[in-house]
């Protein structure tokens, strides 16, 4: 702990102030995004589960053809019987067996009926399933014409943002190492509780820049004097005086 520098209050003040201010840049920097990149996320998302939905239906819309092919062998099977057993009517030596083939020959005829009831009933399944799939890649298309324009519009922002954003990420992370651990620690917490990402504001027009609540001039003489981390009673933002937040600039 030998190393370890003492820092004044006012130096503290403006570490953090500098800290605010290179945040507040790479928010604008997100504002400015909004909610593309998580606009985008979702689409992917959902895109590629449309996707899945599009290959189940397909698998499903083959397992019905090999139905149909396996039906259409065996009504060739039944027909190719039916054909063997009138053949054979044709040599019956007596009524039982004349009786025992027509029964063959009915069997297969009812096989070949009931094959043909199923071959329609599969066509039907095949005919909505078919819609399903044509519904699917209509919303993939869709979808995916509306992800390529967040993309690009995203793209655009990161192109024109990139430099920027990566050169003020470098500088905050070297400013968070010049804050003292327990005021950064307040700070960022009072940070996420503001929408606007503002823990640290001046007084302006004798009032808290944050919450616009007034500042009576004694507790404002007591910012200028920089000894003291002085809070906004009202929102709890840490102030500092105008001049000192004209002082510190973020490039
Ligand atoms: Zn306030």
């Amino acid at each position: 702990m030998a190393n370890v520098k003492e820092y004044s209050v006012e130096e503290k003040l403006s570490s953090l102030l500098s800290l605010q201010k290179i945040e507040s840049k790479l928010d604008e920097i997100h504002v400015l995004k909004g909610e593309l990149p998580m606009e985008v996320a979702d689409l992917e998302d959902e895109i590629q589960g449309l996707h899945a939905r599009q290959m189940r239906i397909e698998e499903e819309i083959n397992g019905i053809t090999e139905f149909i092919e396996q039906k259409k062998n065996a009504i060739k099977e039944a027909q190719a019987l039916e054909k063997k057993y009138e053949k054979d009517s044709e040599n019956v030596k007596n009524n039982r067996e004349f009786e025992a083939i027509n029964k063959e020959i009915e069997m297969q005829q009812l096989e070949v009926k009931l094959c043909e009831k199923h071959i329609k009933d599969a066509n039907e399944e095949i005919a909505e399933k078919a819609q399903a799939l044509e519904k699917a890649k209509k919303a993939i298309a869709s979808k995916e014409g509306v992800l390529n324009s967040k993309k690009g519009e995203l793209e655009k922002i990161i192109a024109t943002t990139e430099k920027e954003e990566t050169h003020f990420v470098k500088q905050a992370e070297a400013a968070k190492s010049h804050v003292d651990p327990r005021l950064l620690a307040s700070y960022e917490k009072i940070r996420n509780n503001y929408r606007n990402g503002l823990a640290v504001v001046p007084v302006e027009r004798d009032a808290c820049g944050g919450c616009f609540y007034s500042i009576p001039p004694q507790k404002q003489s007591e910012i200028k004097q920089r000894k003291k981390i002085m809070v906004c009673e009202n929102c709890g933002r840490i102030l500092v005086d105008s001049e000192l937040n004209d002082n510190v600039e973020v490039k």
